[in-house]
């Protein structure tokens, strides 16, 4: 019998895609080049020739099962090592192989984290606005997502609403800095206090609460900014990477869950996403994919175009007269939306080929995302659309 759950799913579709379909019919029907399509978190920049010419060496050099035989079930200890050694060097946590597992990106982590840290039944808090996907990421492990509201304008944590919804149900939180959609980072007061408010609930109910810290956007800072580190402010924390943004890896599904050293059980945590790993059907990333990631652990694409693209966003909006925190990250800035309905808002820019996503699902309603991982040129031409509509639509 077909699961009703998933079937159910389906006349549901997901905000984005339905967005991205609209923009790929436009283009269409007048042009792709015509068609504003600020809809999907797809990178656009180039993946660095340094990897592409690591993976042809690899082809040309290593023995055939060497590259394409089953990669051990918790990953290449080689590969372990050597992401291990570069966190070590970044964040000044003494993290070894044994607390890295490589994953099918940052989703893959996520999947493996919530199901080793929680039972069915028992709550994950996360913040808004939140990556809409969260939701199944973790109601299909049996957990149960809840979302503490936004803290408005900055985009930080409501303290005070995460309070008043924490209770000893919660095994787990989940967190996203640098955040899609709002681009905000959490500064190292924010992640001091979330730290200290855990550490003090761990007490009072006297189990793990752990620490899911979702970071493909860790290195898509604006203003010379570095992204504080939540492991680094809280030892109960599975920190889960994905090199699709970094470095334009998305279609590899790469990326890894580093355990905290200092964490309950940090030294068998790998071993049991192994097991999580048996029962989901999941198995280590492609063996290219995890070498080819190790010979250029480092590096990252050339980035810059996103924040160039987000200053002429920024600076375009706030003449329009929208109301819209500077994105600290990321390649998302969030607006509110000229109406309270952001629903309606986008379905009439839509009227000019502008594809703008309402945040109702990123749990923040009358606010709008805009993703501009898109030619700067394009960016430009956007522009002039952007105040045609707010000027005829909305009288800005
Ligand atoms: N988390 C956030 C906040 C994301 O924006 C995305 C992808 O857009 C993911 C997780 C999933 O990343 P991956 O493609 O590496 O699985």
């Amino acid at each position: 019998m077909i699961n009703q759950k998933y079937k159910d799913r389906l006349s549901n579709k997901n905000v984005i895609r339905r967005l991205a379909a609209f923009a790929h019919k436009r283009g269409q029907e007048i042009g792709y080049e015509n068609v504003f399509d600020y809809s999907l978190g797809n990178p656009s920049v180039a993946t660095p020739a340094s990897y592409n010419e690591a993976v042809i060496d690899m082809y040309k050099t290593m023995d055939s099962m060497s590259l394409h035989g089953y990669s051990p079930s918790l990953g290449n200890t080689h590969v372990r090592e050597v992401i291990a050694d570069s966190l070590t060097r970044r964040f000044h946590l003494p993290y070894q192989a044994k607390h890295i597992f490589p994953t099918s990106g940052a989703a893959g982590a996520i999947a493996h984290a919530v199901r080793a840290v929680t039972a069915p039944g028992d709550t994950v808090l996360t913040f808004a606005p939140f990556f809409p996907e969260y939701t199944p990421y973790v109601n299909d492990t049996g957990a149960v997502l809840k979302v503490v509201p936004p803290d408005i304008p900055d985009f930080q944590i409501n303290f005070t609403e995460l309070e008043r919804m924490f209770d000893e149900n919660v095994s787990a939180v989940l967190i996203n800095s640098p955040n899609n959609p709002s681009g905000a980072i959490y500064t190292e007061e924010t992640l001091t206090r979330l730290s200290d408010f855990l550490n003090r609930k761990q007490k009072e109910y006297g189990h793990d609460i752990f620490l899911i810290s979702d970071e493909p956007y860790r290195e898509i800072v604006f203003d010379g900014r570095k992204c504080p580190y939540p492991s680094a402010f809280y030892d109960n924390t599975l920190s889960c990477y994905s090199f699709s943004k970094s470095m334009s890896l998305p279609g590899e599904r790469i990326g890894y869950i580093a355990v905290n050293p200092k964490a309950t059980d940090a030294d068998i945590l790998v071993d049991i996403f192994g097991q999580i790993s048996r029962g989901i059907g999941h198995n280590c990333p492609a063996s290219t994919s995890q070498l080819g990631i190790a010979s250029v652990i480092d590096q990252t694409a050339d980035l810059s175009v996103y924040e160039t693209n987000m200053n002429l966003l920024y600076d375009a909006l706030t003449d329009i007269g929208f109301e819209v925190v500077r994105p600290q990250g990321t390649f998302y800035i969030f607006p509110k939306s000229l109406e309270e309905d952001a629903v309606a808002f986008s379905d009439k820019a839509l009227e000019y080929d502008l594809i703008l996503v309402p945040a109702d699902n990123f749990g923040a309603p009358g606010y709008f995302r805009m993703a501009y991982c898109i030619d700067t040129d394009k960016v430009k031409r956007s522009i002039p659309v952007l105040r045609k509509f707010a000027h005829e639509v909305y009288g800005k």
